[in-house]
């Protein structure tokens, strides 16, 4: 087999958790470009309906549906619609996600109260574990059920963080918890899952520009400014970098990548000498 047909998804369908924006979109966007039927499942279904129109009328086969992942009826929910659409599942990216509000630091360049350790809204705290943790977890269970009813080979994609693996101090306290737990759930899932065809695995990005946290990067050019200083390469990534790893997990071109985690930074977690 030549190497780009390697990277051939015509045909197969994809369910993206988050995908009416940022990252999320970015992977919709992907597979959809690629030739994959798409299933954007996200909260903000007003979104997730206007990104899924925007890509039919570029001639793809999308849908949206409403979803929130920290309930875990409403994902069963969002992968029987994606099953009943598209007769089965073979990709799926658990990577809805959300940065639990203020840190400690906060990007301006000064200590944040509201996220000291000892202030920290413990709401937030099951919020952000229900989402970024549990939510991830109800998503792979419900991607591993349609893909082993289908007995189809399969593949999982889930968004962790630097943050798992490195300290952000300008999220808030359980999103580092929370994003570890999502990197470890993903090996142990790609243990379980390896000799039904199914690998697991992990993306770790650094600071892409998005909507996350309220899309502060957007309205503040000065913390962005001081922010990009902090990156090795000197600036934020824009979605459209993620696509070709996306395509890279999702396709047979990692046919022998499982429990693996790749760290998409511009070199954050190399530290910064400057
Ligand atoms: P974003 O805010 O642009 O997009 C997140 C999407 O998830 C939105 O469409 C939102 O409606 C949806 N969402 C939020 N909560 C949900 C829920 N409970 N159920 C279903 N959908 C929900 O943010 P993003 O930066 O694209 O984040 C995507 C993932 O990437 C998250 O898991 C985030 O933690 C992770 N991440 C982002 C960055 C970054 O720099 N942007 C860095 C590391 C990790």
């Amino acid at each position: 087999m030549k190497t780009l047909d390697q990277f051939n998804i015509t045909g197969r369908s994809a369910l993206v958790t988050g995908g009416a924006s940022g990252i999320g979109l970015a992977y919709a966007e992907a597979m959809a470009e690629a030739g994959a039927k798409v299933t954007i499942a996200d909260l903000d279904s007003d979104g997730a309906e206007r990104e899924a129109a925007r890509l039919r009328s570029d001639g793809a086969e999308v849908q949206a549906v409403a979803c929130d992942i920290s309930d875990l009826a409403q994902v069963t929910a969002a992968f029987d619609a994606h099953v009943a659409a598209y007769g089965g599942l073979d990709i799926c990216f658990a990577n809805a996600g959300w940065d639990a509000g203020d840190g400690f630091w906060a990007p301006s360049g000064e200590r944040n109260p509201l996220g000291r350790i000892d202030q920290y809204d413990p709401e937030k705290w099951k919020r952000s574990i229900d989402i970024n943790l549990s939510g991830a977890y109800y998503t792979i269970r419900e991607a591993v059920r349609c893909m082993r009813a289908g007995n189809r080979k399969g593949s999982i994609i889930a968004t962790a963080s630097n943050a798992g693996i490195i300290n952000e101090p300008i999220v808030g306290i359980p999103y580092m918890p929370a994003k570890a737990g999502v990197l470890h759930l993903v090996r142990h899932a790609a243990l379980e899952l390896a000799e039904f065809g199914i690998r697991v695995n992990a993306i770790a990005p650094g600071p892409f520009v998005t909507n996350i946290g309220d899309g502060w990067v957007k309205k503040n050019p000065d913390a962005r400014t001081s922010f990009e200083k902090t990156i090795p390469i000197g600036r934020m990534a824009d979605t459209q970098e993620m696509k070709p790893l996306a395509l890279l997990l999702a396709s047979d071109a990692s046919s022998f990548i499982t429990g693996a985690h790749v760290v998409i930074d511009g070199g954050v977690q190399l530290g910064n000498f400057k």
